[in-house]
C-alpha cells in the first residue's frame, strides 16, 4: 500500500505546485462513508466542506453506487452525438425542479466550462459583448472564467479576456460606501447603472452572480440586491445568468436553487459540483429561445458532457436529494447550523460575522471588531486544531479570514452537534492565542 508520505512526496514531485492544498501536513484521504471520511492512516473525520460543497448526498450512498454500477456494466460513454435514455431524463428532471422558463439543459463537465457556455450564449442571444461580473466573484479556472473572477489572488494577467466590468456585490459587513444596511437603500447595487454608464457603450450581454459568493467567503446579499441589478442588466439588453454551482439543489435551504430567496427569475442558471455528488457534471439550463439563438450561430460539441456514468450519477443523487434531504431538510438542519453558530459568536470576538443560508454558512475572522481587520492567521491555526479534533472544513475570502462550513445535505442533528462541539473546542485555543 502506499503511505499517505509516498503520497505527498509523489504529489510534490509529479503535480504542478500550484495545486492548493489544505493543512501544514496534507491530508491523504482514502475512503469515505456518509458524513464521514478517511484519511489513509484511519484516522475519521467529519467532512464538513464535502470535496468543496460536492457531495451532496455524502460519500458513497448505496443508491449512487449501485446505479452508477449497473450503468458501467452497460456502456460507460457514448458521445453527445446519440441521444441517451439518462442524458434526456436528467435534463427533463432539472427542468422541473428550476423555476419558470429554464427548460433546455447543456450539459458540460465542469463549473467553469458552464460558464463559459452561458458567457457566449449570453453574447450570441444579445448580440452585445460586455459582461458585468461581481467583484469577489469566482467563476472557474479557464480564460473567460478566470477573467470574471474578481478576486485579485485567482487571476492571472497574461490570459485575461476583453468584454468584462465589475460592479459592487452586496458586502454588507465591509461596505465600500460605509452606509448602514436598513438606510442605505442598496447602494451597492443601484451603482452598476454607473458602471454600464461609464465602463461599456450602454449595451451589455448580461450580468453574472452567484446569490452567495462561494469562494468570496459566502458573502450573501441583502434583500433587493439582486433584483435590483438584474432588473438594470435587463434594462441595457443584458440577460441574467445565475451561478449555482456552489449554491444549487438546496444547499441554501427552502428552495431548490438559492437564486429564489432574492426572488429573481434567470435567464440562465449554470450548476455542478453537488449537482452529480462528485461526478463531473456540469450544465447550463435556459430558455429555449436563447438556446435557438445558439443553434442558429454555429457548430458546438462537448464530447463528454452529460455522458451516460454521469447522468446516471445524478440521476441518483437528485433521487436521494428528494428522498432523505429536500430543500426544507436543509432548510431546518441549516437552522441547527446557524443557531450554534451564532451561539458560537457570541463567545468568541474573533468571530466578525457569521452569514449564509441553510447548509452553506461563512464565519468571517477579524482581528477585532471594531476595526474589522482580517485574521487569516486564525483561520489557519482553527484549520489545523479541527483537523485535530476530526473536522474538516473550507476556507475562503479575498483575505483568506472566512471559514466556509458546506456538510453534505444529508446531514443531521447528532453530526451538526458533534461539529459545532469540535468548533467551539478549537475556537476556545484560537480565540486564547489571538
Ligand atoms: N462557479 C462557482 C461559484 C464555483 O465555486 C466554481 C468552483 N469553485 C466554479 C464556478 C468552477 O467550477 P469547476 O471547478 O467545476 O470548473
Amino acid at each position: 500500500m502506499t503511505t499517505a508520505a509516498q503520497i505527498k512526496e509523489l504529489h510534490k514531485k509529479h503535480l504542478w505546485p500550484n495545486h492548493l492544498l489544505y493543512y501544514q501536513d496534507p491530508v491523504a484521504l482514502d475512503h469515505g462513508e456518509g458524513v464521514h471520511i478517511y484519511d489513509i492512516n484511519g484516522n475519521k473525520y467529519l467532512d464538513f466542506f464535502g470535496g468543496i460543497l460536492t457531495t451532496s448526498i455524502g460519500h458513497n450512498h448505496p443508491k449512487i453506487v449501485a446505479r452508477v454500477s449497473e450503468q458501467m456494466k452497460k456502456v460507460i460513454h457514448t458521445s453527445t452525438l446519440y441521444p441517451h435514455a439518462n442524458q434526456v431524463a436528467l435534463a427533463k428532471k432539472i427542468a422541473e425542479l428550476t423555476p419558470g422558463r429554464l427548460e433546455t439543459s447543456y450539459f458540460t463537465n465542469s463549473g467553469s466550462e458552464a460558464n463559459e457556455l452561458a458567457v457566449l450564449a449570453a453574447r450570441i442571444h444579445s448580440g452585445n459583448m460586455d459582461i458585468i461580473a461581481l467583484r469577489h466573484g469566482y467563476s472557474g479556472g479557464t480564460a473567460v472564467t478566470k477573467s470574471l473572477t474578481a478576486q485579485g489572488p485567482w487571476r492571472f494577467d497574461p490570459i485575461m479576456t476583453a468584454g468584462i466590468k465589475y460592479t459592487h456585490n452586496g458586502y454588507c459587513y465591509r461596505c465600500p460606501f460605509n452606509l448602514k444596511p436598513e438606510t442605505c437603500d442598496t447602494a451597492c447595487a443601484q451603482d452598476m447603472e454607473n458602471v454600464i454608464k461609464t465602463t461599456t457603450t450602454g449595451k451589455i450581454a448580461a450580468v453574472l452572480f452567484e446569490p452567495i459568493q462561494g469562494v468570496g467567503g459566502f458573502i450573501t446579499p441583502p434583500p433587493n440586491f439582486l433584483k435590483i441589478i438584474s432588473a438594470i442588466a435587463r434594462q441595457y439588453g443584458g440577460l441574467v445568468i445565475d451561478d449555482e454551482v456552489q449554491g444549487g439543489f438546496g444547499r441554501t435551504g427552502k428552495h431548490w436553487f438559492s437564486v429564489t430567496h432574492w426572488d429573481v427569475e434567470p435567464d440562465m442558471m449554470t450548476m455542478a459540483k453537488g449537482i452529480a455528488n462528485g461526478f463531473p457534471l456540469g450544465d447550463v439550463i435556459t430558455t429555449d429561445k436563447i438556446a435557438a439563438s445558439m443553434k442558429d450561430a454555429g457548430l458546438i460539441i462537448n464530447t463528454f458532457g452529460g455522458n451516460p456514468i454521469c447522468s446516471m450519477a445524478s440521476l441518483a443523487t437528485l433521487e436521494v436529494l428528494e428522498e432523505e434531504a429536500d430543500p426544507q431538510h436543509c432548510q431546518a438542519m441549516g437552522d441547527v447550523l446557524r443557531k450554534g453558530l451564532d451561539q458560537l459568536q457570541k463567545k468568541y470576538p474573533l468571530i466578525g460575522e457569521v452569514r449564509g443560508k441553510g447548509l452553506m454558512q461563512g464565519i468571517e475572522l477579524v482581528k477585532d471588531r471594531q476595526s474589522k481587520e482580517p485574521d487569516p492567521d486564525s483561520v489557519n491555526q482553527f484549520f489545523e486544531e479541527t483537523r485535530k479534533l476530526g473536522l474538516l472544513i473550507g476556507k475562503g475570502g479575498l483575505y483568506g479570514n472566512v471559514i466556509r462550513i458546506a456538510p453534505p445535505l444529508t446531514v443531521h442533528e447528532d453530526a451538526l452537534g458533534e461539529a459545532l462541539d469540535k468548533m467551539d473546542q478549537a475556537f476556545a485555543l484560537v480565540q486564547k492565542a489571538a
